[in-house]
């Protein structure tokens, strides 16, 4: 039977699954976004594991112009010295359909909005009231219009207020202690990189990821620090105390145009307690970016509540939650891992972190079970 949904944000993952209702089905469904617009600056790169790529290929992203994307095949590991410690082989995931890609967000937000735009994304939308009348939900937004929708997506990020409305228990992201540093590099960078790859640097509290976002090559760089508070104004100074005393030739690439955030998290993956609201991407639960699958967690939880629509099973008793719960906590350890053992300090635990380092990137049972799993290989 015919569904009605409303879609709370218009991210990667209330878009990924307004493309799937839109090109797969007849139900009906709009977006509602709080901004004004989509933001689609320029930078802040987004890499996407096959297990993503595969999905959105059922979109068509594989028609995506081939020049605004990359498909880089290693990683190679550095310390914070740009020197190498060893690489692992990302292609080895890749399938001839599903190649790990990079690429800016724009990018993917543009592809994404293209055939929901007009018709199915309404701008300025906060919701003020929700009710619910016989099966259905009454969401009333604060600029006086209403929808009375059979389910209610929330896909508006990690703060989701849509959360407040229908959950008595708060459960508020913590910040990590962390904070994360972007910019993008248009010319030939002064690392000691293969600029084809994606290069991580590990160093005392910090690391440091750079990928190219397109054919033009331009870099995606991102770096992580470790930090007691968010001071947006003192960024400068952590870079110097944390980043820049560790290695000073690194000084010219934070002379430019810098974006910086507060890394937050989710502490807990709590279930809906509404038969007929359902929680995606970040609002689900929000990752760490030390394994880059936000974004890809994101397009797999719309892809996982489009099948369930589909299969008419989305009202019905299902294992959504159980079912994304274990996957995130897959996810969730492995992100969190990977922030632990990239920042040690002392000098004897990074000799030891690269020695295991080196030794398991070569074990294709370790790779597969800590990166297939991920992948889906
Ligand atoms: C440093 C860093 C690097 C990252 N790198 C990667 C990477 O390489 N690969 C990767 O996969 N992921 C990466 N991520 C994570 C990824 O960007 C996010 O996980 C992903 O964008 C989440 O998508 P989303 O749609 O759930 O939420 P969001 O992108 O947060 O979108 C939520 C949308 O909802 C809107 N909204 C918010 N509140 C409301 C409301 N009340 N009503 C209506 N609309 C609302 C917002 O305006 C926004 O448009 C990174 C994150 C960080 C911090």
């Amino acid at each position: 039977m015919k569904k009605k949904l409303a879609i709370i944000g218009a991210g990667i993952a209330g878009l990924t699954l307004a493309n799937f209702i839109k090109k797969y089905s007849d139900h009906e469904f709009m977006v509602y976004e709080r901004e004004e617009s989509l933001s689609l600056e320029e930078g802040y790169g987004i890499q996407l594991g096959t297990n993503a790529v595969k999905i959105l290929n059922q979109i068509n992203f594989n028609k995506i112009n081939n020049e605004k994307i990359f498909h880089p095949k290693i990683i190679d590991f550095y310390n914070i010295q740009n020197e190498k410690i060893c690489d692992l082989n990302l292609s080895k995931f890749n399938s001839t359909e599903a190649k790990y890609s990079t690429l800016q967000r724009s990018t993917l937000i543009e592809f994404l909005k293209e055939d929901i735009y007009t018709q199915h994304l309404r701008f300025g939308k906060k919701i003020k009231e929700v009710s619910e009348i016989k099966d259905k939900v009454l969401i009333k937004f604060d600029d006086n219009t209403n929808d009375l929708v059979d389910f209610v997506v929330a896909a508006d990020g990690i703060f989701s207020s849509t959360r407040s409305f229908f959950e008595k228990k708060k459960i508020e992201p913590k910040f990590k202690k962390a904070v994360a540093v972007r910019v993008i590099l248009s010319l030939k960078s002064n690392f000691n990189i293969n600029e084809e790859n994606i290069s991580l640097m590990l160093g005392s509290r910090s690391h440091i990821v750079l990928y190219p976002i397109n054919k033009k090559k331009e870099l995606n760089m991102v770096c992580i620090m470790r930090c007691k508070k968010y001071e947006p104004d003192n960024i400068k100074q952590l870079i110097q105390e944390i980043i820049l005393k560790q290695n000073s030739k690194l000084k010219n690439i934070f002379d430019k145009e810098m974006k910086t955030w507060p890394l937050y998290f989710s502490p807990k993956i709590v279930p809906s307690t509404n038969k007929k609201v359902f929680y995606i991407g970040d609002a689900f639960n929000g990752f760490l970016p030390t394994l880059a699958q936000g974004a890809g967690q994101s397009i797999e939880s719309a892809f996982e509540i489009f099948n369930l629509l589909k299969n008419d099973k989305l009202d019905k008793d299902n294992d959504y939650f159980e079912v994304r719960a274990k996957r995130a906590k897959i996810i969730r350890s492995r992100s969190n891992f990977n922030f632990f053992a990239f920042h040690f300090s002392n000098s004897i635990m990074q000799k030891i972190r690269n020695i295991f380092l080196k030794f398991l990137v070569k074990r294709k049972f370790f790779v597969k079970s800590y990166l297939g799993k991920v992948y889906k290989n």
